[in-house]
């Protein structure tokens, strides 16, 4: 079966940065399964799978702007530190959740100054070029009711 819309693929991965590092793998774990069309994997590397057939090995370049998108200036903010008041041991690289326009996003402290605090609202991946080395395991119909959850049940996917 050739994966489509509606159906869900089970797939390894590897996926390394321009410079080779390791972000991120499946080595050692069960297959990612995610469901062909509903935006469960970034566009860049969903794009990319349509067509493929279990056994496949390929690999996969995706551009920032296809991936985690670009990294944005704007979404580094610098914030009193008096704002995280009630927060114990403030740390670089602890996550919040940032109340914005546009909605809550998931920032990062990057760094801490004596008054101030400066936060990054980009994905950690934000910027990168992805390299994904995928294989494909097992392709097969999605069933009506992941259809219209829009992610995959059972194996590598929701259980509920
Ligand atoms: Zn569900």
């Amino acid at each position: 079966m050739q994966i489509a819309e509606r159906t869900v693929v089970s797939f390894h991965y590897t996926l390394t940065n321009d410079a080779g590092d390791v972000l991120d793998s499946s080595d050692g774990r069960e297959p990612l399964a995610y469901l062909h069309g509903a935006g469960n994997i970034v566009p860049g590397l969903e794009r990319e799978m349509s067509g493929h057939v279990a056994g496949d090995k390929f690999i996969v370049d995706v551009a920032a702007a296809d991936g985690y998108g670009d990294y944005i200036e704007e979404l580094v903010q610098t914030v009193p530190r008096e704002s995280f008041q009630g927060v114990d041991d403030l740390a670089v690289g602890m996550q919040f959740q940032a109340q914005t326009g546009q909605g809550p996003i998931a920032v990062i402290i990057t760094e801490i100054d004596e008054d101030e605090v400066t936060v990054d609202g980009n994905h950690p991946l934000a910027g990168e070029t992805l390299h994904f080395a995928v294989e494909i395991i097992e392709v097969r119909e999605a069933s009506a009711e992941e259809v219209t959850h829009g992610h995959v049940h059972g194996a590598g996917g929701h259980h509920h």
